[in-house]
């Protein structure tokens, strides 16, 4: 997978060369580039931001300077003033995405993560300031350019780098070969299709200080090991995850599951939980 960054930044994300990240660029995996947005600036400042049309607190990233370089890395020909133009889109724009992270956005999920693991190429801005002019996305859209903005929380960051940080681990950690066990990404929290959070995780001593692990994980029969854990992730994510739940196929519980549910107060008679009256 090709990834490139564009920030005022871009020493921030040095430290993906660290962990895995940097173990799947040296293999090859995973390439990553990270560009300043200032050098697609023409003016002595290299300024890339402007005051809010309309007034408002706070400058704006300005859509010249992300156009000049944007053109450049998705290789899409400029168009001109009010032009709908989109014969400029590259042949490999398909297989792009260009990602702008954004508070204001729906928020990215594991799934999100999933769906962009299969592409061959993202393309990260990163806003700063009261965040970038909503041309940007705009403009690259009608070009037929594949471009998402995701907020990664209900919160607000002082620029977009942290965001596509957290981004860009959730996705390039599902590629393969990425993990040196392919195992341990498939039984997590808010993965698969009825998704929960996972059950409560233990490694040895079995007794540590005056805390023990729970009898049952140490007994070796598999099939209670199932129940057990799988009980637990039900309960966990009734009592803090709620809407996960809400959203389960009710289709896809065993009966073990939907009695489990009954007890956690959870109706499972119809398509999917709901609340017992
Ligand atoms: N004025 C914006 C608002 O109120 O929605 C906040 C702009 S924020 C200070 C500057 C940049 O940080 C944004 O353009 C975005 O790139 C990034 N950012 C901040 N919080 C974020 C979040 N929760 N998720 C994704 N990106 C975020």
């Amino acid at each position: 997978m090709d990834i490139d960054i564009v920030s005022v930044f871009p020493e921030y994300f040095d430290v993906l060369k660290l962990s895995l990240l940097g173990k799947a660029q040296d293999n090859g995996l995973v390439r990553i580039a990270a560009h300043n947005l200032r050098d697609w600036t023409h003016d002595v400042h290299h300024s890339v931001d402007d005051t809010p049309v309309g007034g408002g607190a706070g400058m704006v990233m300005k859509p010249e300077v992300w156009g000049e370089c944007l053109d450049e890395l998705l290789g899409v020909k400029p168009g001109g003033e009010g032009s709908d133009d989109v014969a400029g889109a590259t042949a490999d724009a398909n297989d792009t995405v260009l990602i702008f992270p954004n508070p204001s956005a729906p928020l990215f999920t594991q799934r999100d993560a999933a769906e962009l693991s299969h592409a061959g190429r993202l393309v990260f801005g990163c806003g700063r300031y009261e965040g970038y002019d909503a041309r940007i996305p705009e403009y690259y859209r009608a070009r037929g350019v594949d471009v998402r903005e995701y907020s990664i929380g209900d919160y607000v960051l002082n620029g977009g780098e942290v965001a596509v940080s957290v981004m860009l681990e959730a996705i390039t950690r599902l590629l393969p070969g990425f993990m040196g066990n392919p195992e341990s990404i498939v039984e997590e929290s808010y993965t698969g299709g009825n998704a929960l959070l996972e059950y409560h995780q233990y490694t040895k001593p079995a007794l540590w200080r005056t805390v023990a692990v729970p009898d049952i994980l140490l007994g070796g029969d598999h099939g209670k090991v199932y129940r057990f854990r799988r009980d637990e992730a039900l309960e966990r994510t009734s009592a803090i995850r709620p809407d996960l739940i809400q959203a389960l196929d009710c289709k896809q519980l065993d009966k073990a599951d939907r009695k489990t549910l009954m007890a956690l107060g959870w109706d499972v008679s119809q398509a999917h939980p709901r609340r017992a009256a």
